[in-house]
């Protein structure tokens, strides 16, 4: 992998709260899907672009803090039916694909940390499955051929608050054969010190981030709320669905801001 930063600094990332804490265990850990492996080929080489960084939280809102401007979210739905008016867009678009390619850290198979390890990969692998409903995923084993990489660690304190999860954006310059262009590269820290119910309500959230949905939702039903209920939420609300499908509609990233 050759591609290089177009941004030295994260350009989007999210201040998750801590989820819900649940009791469920079980599931099973989802194959990696061949289908669209030639997506998730390394690429090739590339140039920056102009520095560009913006960070949006829950509690304050985005904000650009250097370089290119920030484009504006984009206007409600008028049925009410989703939560695009939530998400912010990088200076270069939506950070969207129409596939993605996501690494998850490997755990231990064996010994004493291979029931914890495996407990975190199988929520984590449960989250994915969820989004995989409405988005073609491959599962790739080596880092460099991902866009989005899982990493089982518990984000380090920021601001003096702790979460269990977050997600954070930068844009890489790829070229895949033409042009190079923008491409969104998304680390996810989920932290293994859940229960597994909580772990894969906190892995399907910070797995919508990635995907495309860096804003929250105000409704705590909803997978990407800004505040979860007493429930960890599981599934993908109406909304949920909704908001992904419109943005799957929009552009990707550009070349330029
Ligand atoms: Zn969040």
């Amino acid at each position: 992998m050759t591609a290089r930063a177009l941004a030295p600094a994260v350009l989007l990332s999210v201040l998750c709260l801590p989820a819900a804490l649940g009791l469920q265990t079980g599931g099973l850990a989802s194959p990696a899907d061949g289908l669209h492996a030639a997506a998730c080929a390394p690429a090739t080489a590339g140039q920056p672009l102009p520095a560009a960084s913006l960070t949006a939280n829950s509690s304050s809102g985005a904000n650009a803090s250097s370089g290119a401007s920030p484009r504006l979210p984009p206007p409600a739905d008028p049925a009410g039916g989703d939560y695009r008016h939530r998400l912010q867009p990088t200076p270069f678009g939506w950070p969207r694909l129409d596939h993605w390619c996501v690494w998850i850290e490997p755990g231990a198979t064996e010994g004493p940390a291979a029931r914890w390890d495996q407990a975190w990969h199988q929520a984590v692998s449960r989250a994915l499955d969820t989004w995989r409903e409405l988005l073609p995923v491959t599962v790739v084993d080596e880092p460099e051929r991902a866009q989005v990489l899982v990493w089982r660690r518990r984000p380090a304190l920021r601001g003096g608050r702790a979460s269990h999860g977050r997600a954070e954006l930068e844009l890489w310059l790829v070229q895949r054969g033409g042009e190079p262009l923008p491409e969104p590269r998304v680390t996810v820290s989920i932290s293994p010190g859940q229960r597994p119910e909580a772990m894969q309500a906190t892995a399907l959230h910070e797995l919508g981030h990635a995907f495309g949905l860096w804003g929250h939702s105000d409704d705590p039903a909803d997978a990407m709320a800004a505040v979860p209920g007493p429930v960890p939420v599981l599934g993908l609300s109406r909304r949920d669905r909704a908001t992904l499908q419109w943005l799957q509609r929009q552009p990707g990233l550009s070349p330029s801001p």
